[in-house]
């Protein structure tokens, strides 16, 4: 694997590849890489000639500078990952690099509404600043495919949008969320829980589980009480919200029949550290 820090020296190779027709998987991360990140590499390694990982600790899409700050940066582990599972080319920029002209964001793109739900609600700016570095990204890549993860619903909905908005060559490719042997979705934030607090985490996808099994017995509403009564109960977690969403708009549901395509999303406080996983109820 090649280890590339600058957009000259990258643009140069994939210059090279396109002029030879060969085509680019391209999985964008911020690092301290696990299981969950490599099926994303594993999937892209088979589907394209050469693949392309980013990793870059994208500084506008943080809301809390201190949640920026105490993100792990692990770039020499991440690095043997990477090469292990026969990665071609990993980039990893410096923020003058992605950004060279300064961090303001600029692309501008009818989101219809998508950023301003469920995660939008709580973590205001977030999703421009996302959308932000993955057209950055795209841009300097160029990639045939990009893939992204299940585990972050609204962020590949949202970058769906953009790519239709802009009409972007590039198709998206959403991988399922690999989970630990108890349910808890991989999340590199998960090596910040307390003993205590990972004790209880499988609660989560347990309530996402329960909700998807309540559907005949259940209203919409109630299941979402039910399953925010259930989440708030360990020590130290308070769940942020749950949300029983239409999966194309992410505008929630009232009822079970509102929707062909219906998904449940949470994001939970365990102590101080939020995490976020979700489950698709419903997909015709
Ligand atoms: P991140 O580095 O957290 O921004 O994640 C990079 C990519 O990996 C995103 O597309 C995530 O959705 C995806 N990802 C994160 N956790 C998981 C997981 N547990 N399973 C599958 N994909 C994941």
């Amino acid at each position: 694997m090649k280890t590339i820090h600058t957009v000259k020296e990258l643009q140069v190779i994939i210059k090279q590849h396109k002029k030879e027709k060969k085509t680019i998987g391209f999985v964008p991360t911020m690092g301290a890489l696990h299981s969950g990140h490599i099926s994303l590499m594993k999937r892209s390694i088979k589907e394209n000639d050469f693949t392309v990982c980013s990793i870059f600790v994208n500084p506008t899409q943080f809301n809390v500078k201190s949640d920026l700050d105490k993100y792990p940066r692990t770039l020499d582990a991440d690095s043997e990952k990477l090469a292990k599972a026969k990665v071609d080319y990993l980039f990893a920029p410096s923020v003058k690099e992605v950004y060279p002209s300064g961090t303001k964001k600029s692309v501008k793109v009818n989101l219809k509404g998508l950023d301003k739900l469920m995660e939008g609600e709580f973590r205001p700016g977030h999703f421009e600043g996302v959308v932000q570095v993955v057209h950055r990204l795209l841009d300097i890549v160029r990639p045939t495919r990009l893939y992204m993860g299940q585990k972050d619903f609204q962020q590949f909905t949202i970058i769906a949008q953009m790519i239709k908005n802009l009409r972007m060559k590039v198709q998206l490719v959403v991988v399922e969320i690999q989970r630990a042997k108890d349910g808890l979705a991989l999340s590199s934030r998960n090596v910040r829980l307390t003993k205590a607090k990972r004790k209880w985490a499988p609660i989560i996808f347990k309530e996402l589980k329960k909700i998807k099994r309540s559907m005949k017995s259940k209203t919409v509403d109630e299941a979402i009480e039910s399953a925010l009564d259930a989440l708030g109960k360990p020590r130290g977690y308070e769940p942020e919200y749950v949300s029983i969403v239409d999966g194309y708009t992410l505008k929630p549901i009232k009822k079970w029949s509102d929707s062909d395509y219906i998904v449940a999303a949470t994001a939970v406080w365990a102590g101080k550290i939020r995490l976020i996983d979700n489950i698709i109820l419903k997909k015709s």
